[in-house]
C-alpha cells in the first residue's frame, strides 16, 4: 500500500506525509497514525489521488474535531484541503464558501456583511465540509437551514453540483458517501442589522462557554440525542459523569462530552464511549448511537 502512496506522491505537488500521527489533527490529541496525511492546495492533485482510489482507502479531514483515530491507525491516505478551498465570495444572491472554512470564520464573514442565520456557526470549531458531511448545529440552527447546493468531486473524478434536498441532510447526519470530496458549499442568504446578528453571536458564545468544556481535548458531543430525547441526560442519570478508563472521562461540565484529559488513548476513549452505551442501556432501555466519526481497524 504505501507503495502506492509513494507513486501518488511522485504525480503531486502536495506534499505527503508519511506515517502521520494522528493525535496532531483531531481535537481529541490522540490516536494511531495515518500511513499518508496531505495537505492538498489544487484540484489537480486532488483528482490524481482520486484515480488511485481502487487501490488506496482515502478519508477526508475538516480539523479532526468530531474525529477519533483508533491507535492501529489508519491504513490509507489522510486528505485535507488546503488554502485554496479557504475562499468566501458573495455571488449575486449565493454565498460560497470553499469547503475548507472555518465556520467561525464564516460566522465572522456573514457579521460583517450583516448577512443573519450564520451565528450559530460561531462556536462549532469545524470546517464547512465537515459541517455539511455532519449537517453541524446546535441551538435549534443546523447547516441544512440555508444551504443551497454542494459541489463534489466523486470517486470516478467527476465533479457535480449536488442539491441540497438530495443530500438527506437529518440530524448530524448526510448520505454523502465516504468517497465523495466536498469542494465548495453554496448557501442561500437574507441580510438583517449588524447589531442584531452581533447581538446573537455573542449570546451562542456565552451560552457554549457556560455549558461546555471548551478548553478540553475532546470532540464536543460524543452520542447522537436520541429522539425527543437529550444524550447527555440521559448519560447523567446513569450515573456516568466523570466515568474514567485510563485517562479519558465524561466531562462533568457535560456528561455528553468524552475527555483526554492527557495521557488517553484512542482505545481508552472507544472503551469509555462502549461503557456509557452499556449503562444508558441498562438504566433506560436506550441505544446510544456514536456521533463522532471513528476511523481504523
Ligand atoms: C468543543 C467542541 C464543540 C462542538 N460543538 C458542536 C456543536 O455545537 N454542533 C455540532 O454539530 N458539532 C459540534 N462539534 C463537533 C464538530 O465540530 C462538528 O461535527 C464539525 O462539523 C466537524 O467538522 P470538521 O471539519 O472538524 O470535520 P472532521 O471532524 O475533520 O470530520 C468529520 C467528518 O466529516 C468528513 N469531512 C470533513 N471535511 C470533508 C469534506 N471536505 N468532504 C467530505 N467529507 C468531509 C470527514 O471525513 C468525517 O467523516 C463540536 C466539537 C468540539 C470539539
Amino acid at each position: 500500500m504505501s507503495n502506492i502512496i509513494y507513486e501518488i506522491q511522485s504525480k503531486i505537488k502536495s506534499k505527503i506525509l508519511f506515517d502521520y500521527d494522528m493525535g496532531k489533527s483531531t481535537w481529541f490529541r490522540t490516536g494511531g497514525k495515518a500511513q499518508g496525511y496531505v495537505t492538498v492546495n489544487n484540484l489537480k492533485d486532488l483528482k490524481t489521488i482520486i484515480r488511485y482510489e481502487d487501490k488506496i482507502k482515502y478519508s477526508l479531514i475538516g480539523v479532526g474535531s468530531n474525529l477519533l483515530v483508533r491507535d492501529s491507525g489508519y491504513d490509507g491516505l489522510i486528505i485535507k484541503l488546503g488554502k485554496n478551498f479557504n475562499k468566501i465570495k458573495i455571488k449575486k444572491n449565493v454565498l460560497s464558501v470553499g469547503a475548507g472554512v472555518l465556520d467561525k470564520n464564516l460566522a465572522n464573514f456573514a457579521l460583517k456583511n450583516s448577512i443573519k442565520d450564520f451565528e450559530f456557526f460561531i462556536g462549532i470549531p469545524g470546517t464547512i465540509g465537515g459541517a455539511v458531511k455532519m449537517n453541524a448545529g446546535c441551538y435549534g440552527s443546523q447547516t441544512s437551514d440555508n444551504l443551497k447546493r454542494v459541489l463534489v468531486l466523486n470517486s470516478l473524478g467527476k465533479i457535480q453540483y449536488i442539491n441540497s434536498n438530495e443530500l438527506n441532510l437529518e440530524y448530524r447526519s448526510s448520505n454523502l458517501d465516504k468517497k465523495s470530496i466536498i469542494l465548495q458549499v453554496d448557501f442561500n442568504f437574507n441580510y438583517a442589522s449588524y447589531d442584531e446578528i452581533l447581538k446573537r453571536n455573542i449570546h451562542i458564545k456565552l451560552k457554549r462557554e457556560e455549558s461546555q468544556p471548551l478548553k478540553e481535548k475532546t470532540s464536543g458531543s460524543t452520542f447522537k440525542n436520541p429522539p425527543d430525547k437529550f444524550a447527555a441526560e440521559l448519560i447523567e442519570k446513569a450515573g456516568c459523569k466523570g466515568l474514567q478508563v485510563g485517562d479519558a472521562s465524561v466531562s462533568n461540565i457535560h456528561a455528553n462530552f468524552i475527555i483526554n484529559n492527557g495521557t488517553a488513548t484512542a482505545t481508552d476513549i472507544e472503551r469509555l464511549g462502549k461503557k456509557v452505551i452499556r449503562r444508558v442501556k441498562e438504566v433506560f432501555g436506550i441505544l446510544l448511537e456514536w456521533e463522532i466519526k471513528i476511523l481504523g481497524k
